[in-house]
């Protein structure tokens, strides 16, 4: 039996053919519309909802598909369909993930699907990490958790920024600091409830692209939350304290644990829309003429879009390879969850920027969706960490040394 297969499984092709499908059907179809009017496109989450994608069975039967491959394989397939109206309806996997990473089995299936709701009523989950004063270094957070201890509640303060579903999530996953002198080893993550008091959040912030996805800051005054809303308990947070105050190195931060396993699905995300635009311009260079010929027959065309196609695979292959590692418990001695992110980030602007130009005047027009693609390919540079966190994990990775 060969011991190496990039093979999918049959249940991995049916995922990929059904995801597909709503995302030709539902997702693109909708998609201009949805980023002219810069409004959370419910009609499509509750669709999604619908047919079962858009569920927390549905994320827990990705995450749990012992190759880590499905939730790359849906999140590509959706993101082809539109980025902005793929990030509303995954967006909640984030502050999902970030349960499953730092809660309890118990507090996992009592606050997860409390992020999705049901299917006549689905609800989406926020994961609140970045603040104006620290984004790309999350050990630098401010907002504050401090432990009242004689009604056993947490009392959260601070702002949070450029919040993915801030303010209209049911459940917001705050990332907050209880010991701010120990920096990210001083941080815990919080569950606060649906409609806590003292959560309140700006407007949705309008954007360059993903003009479908909700955006905004998020203010949390005195909010208090149940003991039990810390996520992994106050004995496992009050260990961790200790540890680092007697200066032993802790193995991961709060934040950095759930980027690690998020990353290459957001890579995936990336190359879903890269693919998209990819395609698109491949079939516009096959019947569009000009100087009495397909644009495709010039070599100038043709060798761009096989590059396209080149990075895309290798790009897919990193993520897919990042995905099984992170899932098979394999040591990222490299950084290869960052390295993943970072290629397809990559990959996904340079590609919907040929895309663009292989369509001359036409890709600047939004008649053609690679416009739009283009100004949605860029935040997969910056968000999840920017390109240049993502080479600083990797250098380190590879240097053993602290480069700054
Ligand atoms: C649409 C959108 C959705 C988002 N959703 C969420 C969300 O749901 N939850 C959440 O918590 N956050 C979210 N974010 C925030 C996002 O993760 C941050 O914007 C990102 O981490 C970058 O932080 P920053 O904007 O503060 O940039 P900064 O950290 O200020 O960085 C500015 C520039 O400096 C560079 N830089 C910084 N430090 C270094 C260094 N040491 N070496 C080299 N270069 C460096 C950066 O790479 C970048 O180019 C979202 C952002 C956007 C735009």
């Amino acid at each position: 039996m060969s011991g190496f297969s990039l093979e999918l499984s049959d249940e991995q092709r049916d995922l990929r053919d059904w995801v597909h499908g709503f995302a030709a059907e539902v997702v693109r179809p909708a998609a201009a519309e949805w980023d002219e009017r810069e409004e959370t496109p419910w009609p499509i989450i509750q669709e999604a909802a619908k047919i079962g994608l858009y569920s927390f069975d549905s994320i827990a039967t990705l995450f749990a598909d012992p190759t880590g491959l499905s939730l790359p394989i849906a999140s590509e397939e959706l993101f082809w369909g539109d980025a902005g109206i793929g990030l509303s309806i995954m967006g909640t996997s984030l502050a999902a993930a970030a349960i499953s990473s730092a809660g309890t089995p118990e507090q996992l299936f009592e606050w997860a699907p409390q992020c999705y709701g049901d299917a006549s009523d689905p609800k989406l989950g926020a994961f609140c990490v970045s603040e104006p004063g620290a984004g790309s270094d999350v050990s630098s957070l401010r907002v504050r958790a401090r432990y009242d201890e004689a009604k056993d509640e947490w009392v959260l303060n601070g702002q949070k920024a450029w919040i993915t579903n801030g303010g209209i999530a049911n459940i917001h996953v705050v990332v907050a600091s209880v010991e701010p002198e120990l920096k990210a080893r001083g941080q815990a993550t919080f569950v606060v409830p649906p409609n806590t008091p003292g959560l309140v959040a700006t407007k949705k912030i309008k954007k360059l692209g993903l003009r479908a996805s909700h955006t905004a800051d998020v203010f949390l005054d005195d909010v208090r939350v149940p003991g039990h809303c810390l996520l992994g308990g106050k004995e496992r947070l009050d260990e961790r304290l200790a540890r680092a105050r007697e200066g032993a190195s802790a193995k991961s931060q709060a934040a950095m644990a759930t980027f690690e396993r998020t990353r290459p699905t957001v890579g995936a995300q990336a190359i879903g829309i890269a693919r998209a635009a990819y395609e698109y311009a491949l079939e516009y260079a096959k019947t569009r003429e000009a100087f009495g010929r397909p644009i495709i027959e010039n070599q100038a065309i043709a060798f761009a879009l096989a590059d396209m196609r080149t990075e895309i695979d290798a790009a897919r292959l990193l993520i897919w390879r990042a995905a099984w590692m992170g899932k098979t418990g394999k040591r990222f001695e490299a950084g290869e969850g960052s390295m993943s992110k970072l290629k397809a980030g990559e990959v996904a602007v340079s590609v919907t920027e040929k895309a663009v130009q292989i369509l001359g005047g036409a890709g600047y027009s939004r008649e053609h969706p690679v416009e739009r693609m283009y100004r949605d390919s860029k935040i997969y540079t910056i968000f999840e960490g920017t390109s240049e966190i993502q080479r600083l994990v990797i250098a380190r990775a590879i240097s053993g040394m602290h480069i700054r």
